[in-house]
């Protein structure tokens, strides 16, 4: 039996009572070391596997390994285990295995749900998720999707938009959507959702520094109707007020 679960963007708060008591439930905890630092309270005498970052495909063979063995294993994901996380590549890997293991996704907050709760109430309309990693996606489809989301005017929240190793590649981005992205529109940044160091800002398209984004920051890019009002981004559902 494996578990996948999303244990939300890092805080208790924000962890669904489904995947507490998914963990609780699991004999072994499966994941990369900076979440479960996040879930310490929840397993604490439970066999640990941990690994780095970017040794996905040996962490989640592993886990079908184990769950082989007869035990029940939890793979941890921040956030949602199925946006960007652990769950597509779970199930491929059994999906290839003769033998009959279950498998129970347990969804979690995203943080993009998470980032926009804080800042206000931006992807009220139809909106789209970009990741600028091109580890695994060639990076002239990120651009395609880049260019056409913002052309067809969605709200478009940018996964893994700037890491030391792709520092350029938020401000390629914010030029491909400058084709279309009027300069005023709204723009949320917040970093460490749901963590001890969250923050957040709120600017506009123009006016955007990509110095105050990194790896666990989360960007949120209005569509035409969005405004901002104090400190917080709304992007009107259509309703006449
Ligand atoms: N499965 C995760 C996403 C993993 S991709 C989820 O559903 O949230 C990693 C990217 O997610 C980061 O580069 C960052 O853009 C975003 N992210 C993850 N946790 C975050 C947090 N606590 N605050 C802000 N952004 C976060």
């Amino acid at each position: 039996m494996i578990y996948v679960i999303g244990i939300g963007p890092g805080s208790k708060e924000m962890m669904t009572l489904e995947a507490i008591n998914a963990m609780e439930d699991a004999d072994v905890i499966v994941g990369y070391k900076t979440y479960i630092n996040l879930i310490t309270e929840f397993i604490e005498g439970k066999e640990v596997v941990q690994n780095g970052m970017r040794q996905e495909i040996d962490r989640c063979k592993n886990a079908v390994e184990i769950a082989k063995t007869g035990k029940k294993v939890a793979v941890i994901s921040s956030g949602d285990a199925g946006i960007y996380g652990m769950a597509g590549l779970i199930l491929e890997l059994v999906s290839k295995e003769k033998e009959d293991i279950k498998v129970k996704i347990v969804p979690g907050v995203t943080a993009s749900i998470g980032a926009a709760a804080i800042l206000g109430a931006p992807i009220m309309h139809d909106f789209c998720h970009i990741s600028l990693s091109d580890l695994l996606t060639p990076w002239e489809v990120i651009e395609k999707r880049l260019r056409l989301a913002a052309e067809a005017d969605f709200v478009v929240c940018l996964y893994n938009p700037r890491s030391k190793g792709r520092s350029e590649h938020l401000a390629k981005a914010f030029k491909i959507m400058g084709e279309f992205k009027d300069g005023s529109t709204p723009v949320g940044i917040v970093k460490d959702v749901g963590r001890e160091k969250q923050e957040k800002f709120v600017c506009t398209f123009d006016s955007m520094d990509f110095e105050r984004v990194d790896m666990t920051t989360m960007v949120i890019i209005g569509n035409k109707s969005t405004f901002i009002h104090e400190d917080q981004m709304i992007t009107p559902r259509g309703y006449t007020v």
